[in-house]
């Protein structure tokens, strides 16, 4: 037992003997104790009400009343509990403050969102480029204020992997890269990056490369005509320069395939997503693919083709041959003599996809997801040996995020690799049997064996 029990047991017992010698006394016993053990109890209500009338009245100062024993200490520890609290709130007050200040100074708009995206705070950048404002925001559900339907789409779609690019509310000319990160139970937090410059450069260096293959195109066609007829000529010069003549050719052809590569990588960029897509007979295109590809492997390969010919797909014609064909030539050109090359174009309840399979020399795995980025090649005297520009794959991946389609690489290397275009369901057309074809011209391709 403590000091201070010890004593209020002490004060019981002096109270309850005195009250009982006290009746003893007046010859009523059982009274005398009734009136200790009343005035006892009497004195604790007492207290109790001292108590409530402090706390009561503790926010306006009022002083801690000193009733001595039990009740004293009650007091004295309650009031060094409250000097914990009011500490404590100081410091978690001070933390929320320095938290804002410096949420205030993040330059990226800020917003945190509630499970059902109602707006419950923001930063200063949040006020200024969201347009958000205090308190009559508050509460309103995000997709109220920012009404993109791509956003709304976005947001009600809760995929967010990948970032969504919109205009800021308050001008059209900056551009915002949304993420939106979930956390804690049923929270959000949505953070807004201003990305309008990185678009200017890169806008500014497509340009730039548009341009300059532009500007290269028509002098590289003049030499290019020059030395055709100088090499038609057959006279004495050109008989002395003709093997200087013909690698001047070689090169100089080699330089406008990539201005052309490098030209149609810029419309592809800066088309973005293509609209005017319509049914595209694939089956036709490949069968038309593989007399090239047999054209240009002559005979050292055994080429397959197996096709659905009810298969066709919308999209670009051009857009998906070129794809097509750098996937099916790149087969060719890094795939020894002997080896098979199989292309295939199928479709299941996820799509259809056209798959370029070889047993070349594959790729060791750290490239494989740097083979898209311009002029990326594992090894670069020997892409340059087959006449390659290192923008193949590049105008690949680009094709397919117009054609909302994805390219998959798998590769062993000394073993072969496998690239697929994988194409959305609802691209797919289906073609009845014996239905003229609309496009592409072709009659339905036979299975081709090798
Ligand atoms: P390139 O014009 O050099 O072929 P691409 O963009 O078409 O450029 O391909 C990039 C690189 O990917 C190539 O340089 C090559 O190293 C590698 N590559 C592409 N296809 C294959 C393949 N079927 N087998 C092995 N390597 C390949």
């Amino acid at each position: 037992m403590t000091g201070p029990w010890r004593r209020e047991t002490w004060r019981l017992a002096g109270v309850l003997a005195g009250s009982l010698f006290a009746g003893i006394l007046v010859g009523q016993p059982v009274w005398g104790l009734l009136l200790g053990v009343g005035a006892y109890f009497g004195w604790h209500l007492w207290n109790v009400a001292l108590l409530d009338a402090w706390l009561r009245g503790e926010r306006s100062g009022r002083q801690m009343p000193d009733p001595g024993g039990i009740w004293g200490e009650v007091f004295l520890r309650i009031r060094a509990l409250q000097k914990r609290n009011r500490k404590r709130k100081k410091k978690l007050t001070r933390m929320l403050e320095r938290f804002r200040l410096s949420t205030n100074a993040i330059p990226d708009p800020t917003v945190v969102l509630d499970g059902a995206n109602r707006i419950e705070w923001w930063n200063q950048a949040a006020a200024e480029l969201l347009d958000l404002s205090h308190p009559h925001d508050v509460g309103q559900k995000i997709t109220n204020l920012i009404r993109y339907p791509d956003f709304v789409a976005w947001l009600d779609g809760e995929h967010f992997d990948q970032p969504l690019e919109i205009p800021a509310p308050v001008d059209s000319r900056v551009t915002l890269s949304i993420r939106v990160v979930p956390y804690a139970k049923n929270q959000r937090l949505l953070v807004a990056q201003d990305v309008s410059r990185i678009r200017l450069v890169e806008q500014m260096r497509r340009d730039f490369i548009a341009n300059v293959s532009h500007e290269l195109r028509t002098p590289l066609t003049v030499i290019q005509g020059y030395l055709e007829s100088l090499i038609d000529a057959d006279d004495e010069c050109s008989r002395r320069w003709r093997r200087e003549l013909h690698n001047m050719e070689q090169q100089s052809a080699r330089m406008a395939t990539l201005v052309s590569d490098l030209l149609l990588l810029s419309r592809l960029e800066t088309e973005g997503q293509a609209t005017d897509h319509s049914p595209v007979d694939v089956p036709a295109l490949l069968q038309m693919l593989l007399e090239d590809l047999q054209a240009l492997s002559q005979g050292r390969h055994h080429i397959s083709l197996e096709a659905d010919r009810d298969l066709w797909l919308l999209g670009d014609r051009e857009e998906l041959r070129s794809a097509f064909s750098n996937l099916a030539y790149n087969a060719v050109h890094y795939t020894p003599e002997g080896g098979q090359i199989r292309l295939s174009w199928h479709a299941d309840a996820e799509g259809a996809y056209f798959e370029v399979e070889d047993t070349g020399i594959g790729i060791d795995a750290p490239h494989i997801p740097r083979l898209t980025e311009r002029f990326y090649r594992v090894d670069v005297g020997r892409s340059r040996e087959i006449g390659g520009t290192g923008l193949g794959l590049a105008i690949v991946k680009h094709v397919l995020v117009r054609h909302r389609g994805e390219l998959w690489i798998s590769s062993e290397p000394g073993k072969g690799s496998r690239f697929t275009c994988a194409f959305p369901a609802s691209r797919i057309v289906r073609q009845e049997e014996g239905r003229e074809p609309v496009d592409g011209g072709g009659q339905p391709p036979p299975v081709t064996e090798p």
